[in-house]
């Protein structure tokens, strides 16, 4: 067994690691060879479309937008005790899917646990809890993916269990070391936060302060064109950048329901077999769409005859799982179709090596066209089927390089895309480009809207901006204003494992002269150490342009 299996960010690789990803490849291979109708199973292999979490393509679905009450019932319980018993109920209900949950209102579900404990006290109790978080207690060698949505619980409770979360959450572990989990997103909402004369604009300029130093909280915008029109108690982040919130089937909003399965499009690949001829392009896109929506549709069947439900049936996580009917209840997710790589595609379809930002204006309407086209295809599979499709803007970490890699050795040419290692996450510049911040959140702002399944727009920041708040802030909000649904802001963070120092080390610890370096990154959604990266997230990385040097902006 070979360790060359372990693809993902989040994988210890321990001795269940190992089990896993073993019996993980040969579960894969079962599920083409005899369960995925043999047309899908080729567009995986031949990595046209990407199934996510392939392995549990017959078992379970993938996300769930969830409450605290969900998980732990309301039974009176002290503060410390209410953590331990949503920590059991997190490592539970990881186990029983394949990616992320999200709670969705975190500061109000928690809030009302406070009692006459002191801050210390508190803080105390959060660390132990996210602690517990880090340990790998999803299949023995993964962290629950978890991520707690907060900051419109303008109640005193509410703002002060916010602020010490935050303060727990900055200080680390016991060494000093900033933890990885849970992933903190922060609701901006006008009236709420956002403005100096609202309730939450402290806490907001906390959890700003908080980013500088850590890059958690990111930033979910509750106002913006596509989300403006739901409760913002109802909407919020699960997973890395999933967004559930409309629904024809009842329901709407991010509770209790989150998105049953997605692929990801190669749209790189389909500009290699069409260069130059968009009619060409748009006719593999079709065709390729159309399969997509075929598997998610034989995958939605397949669990619904074949998952393993019981579960959710005895504890009502999921909508209408009282009815302990499988179609019923996954009729409230959704079912994604992603994409990766649009603006390499661009530069294959116009035959430019290496885009420039005069590029990206001049082609700015066949990208947005393309997209819109995706967009078009899925509301229309959303009226045919009856059920939840969506536009996905994919970080697809595990299949960034896989995708290039496969297209270089089978498709014969020499196309610069491929050749750089790896493809472009969703919208996203090419993260090679030297843009700044503003005309980078241009840019990409306008695929928001579009991308109803989720969607993030990053700025890197060439180091951490600890002192400067108003950087952050200035980024977020620019940002905000420019209708971006999810924003995050990105830093090298090294931590020294020895005394917890944390900030650039170029080699050995500035504070005590260590070589026990961890080296802390985000590139898709979750911060994750940059040793643990695939080959393809490593040459993203290594690639990556800075969008905002400090007083420098442009
Ligand atoms: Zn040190």
């Amino acid at each position: 067994m070979k360790a060359s299996l372990i693809n993902l960010a989040n994988r210890k690789n321990n001795a269940s690691g190992e089990i896993v990803a073993f019996g993980q490849e040969q579960r894969k291979k079962e599920l083409l060879e005899n369960i995925i109708p043999p047309q899908y199973a080729e567009n995986h292999i031949k990595r046209t479309c990407h199934i996510h979490d392939l392995e549990y393509y017959d078992v379970t679905y993938n996300c769930i937008g969830i409450s605290v009450e969900n998980l732990i019932g309301n039974k009176t319980r002290s503060f410390r005790s209410m953590l331990s018993a949503l920590h059991r109920a997190i490592v539970e209900l990881t186990n029983l899917q394949s990616g992320g949950i999200g709670i969705i209102n975190f500061d109000s579900d928690i809030a009302m646990y406070l009692k006459d404990e002191d801050d210390s006290e508190i803080i105390k109790s959060f660390k132990d809890f996210f602690i517990n978080l880090n340990i790998c207690t999803r299949k023995g060698c993964e962290k629950p993916y978890v991520t707690f949505n907060f900051g419109l619980d303008t109640s005193m409770k509410g703002q002060r269990v916010s602020t010490l979360m935050l303060d727990a959450y900055l200080t680390g572990d016991e060494d000093g070391n900033p933890f990885i989990f849970p992933n903190l997103v922060f609701k901006l909402k006008s009236g709420v936060n956002i403005e100096p004369d609202t309730p939450n604009y402290a806490l907001y300029m906390k959890s700003l302060s908080v980013t500088a130093k850590r890059m958690v909280p990111t930033y979910f915008n509750c106002d913006s064109k596509i989300n403006r029109d739901y409760a913002s108690s109802r909407i919020g982040i699960m997973g890395c950048r999933s967004r559930v919130v409309s629904n024809i089937n009842g329901r709407e909003g991010s509770l209790n329901r989150g998105n049953v399965a997605s692929v990801t499009l190669n749209l790189v690949q389909m500009a290699y077999q069409a260069v130059g001829n968009f009619t060409l392009f748009y006719s593999i896109l079709d065709a390729n769409m159309k399969a997509a929506k075929e598997l998610l549709l034989h995958r939605f069947e397949t669990l619904i005859s074949n998952g393993l439900f019981a579960d959710y049936y005895d504890r009502g996580y999921y909508l209408d799982a009282d009815v302990h009917d499988a179609r019923k209840m996954l009729k409230n997710g959704t079912l994604s179709i992603g994409f990766i790589g649009l603006w390499d595609a661009v530069a294959v379809m116009c035959g430019i090596d290496s885009l420039s930002i005069e590029d990206i204006n001049k082609y700015y309407e066949e990208a947005y066209g393309i997209i819109e086209h995706m967009r078009t295809f899925i509301d229309k599979c959303t009226d045919e089927e009856g059920l939840n499709f969506s536009l996905l803007a994919s970080a697809a970490e595990g299949v960034t390089g896989s995708f290039a890699k496969y297209d270089e050795e089978h498709l014969g040419r020499e196309f610069t895309a491929c050749k750089k290692g790896f493809y472009t996450n969703s919208f996203h510049v090419p993260v090679g480009l030297e843009v700044n911040y503003r005309k980078k959140i241009d840019i990409e702002s306008n695929f928001h809207k579009l991308c109803n399944g989720g969607s993030i727009t990053y700025v890197e920041m060439k180091e951490m901006p600890c002192g400067n708040i108003e950087a952050v802030q200035e980024i977020v909000e620019y940002a905000y204003s420019h209708d971006c649904n999810y924003i995050g802001i990105n830093f090298p963070m090294d931590n020294c494992l020895d005394c917890g120092y944390v900030g650039r080390v170029a080699g050995r610890c500035p504070k005590c002269n260590s070589e026990n370096i961890r080296r802390l990154r985000r590139v898709s959604g979750y911060l994750a150490e940059e040793n643990c990266f695939t080959k393809g997230k490593r040459k993203e990385l290594m690639e990556r342009k800075v969008h905002y040097i400090n007083g420098m902006a442009d």
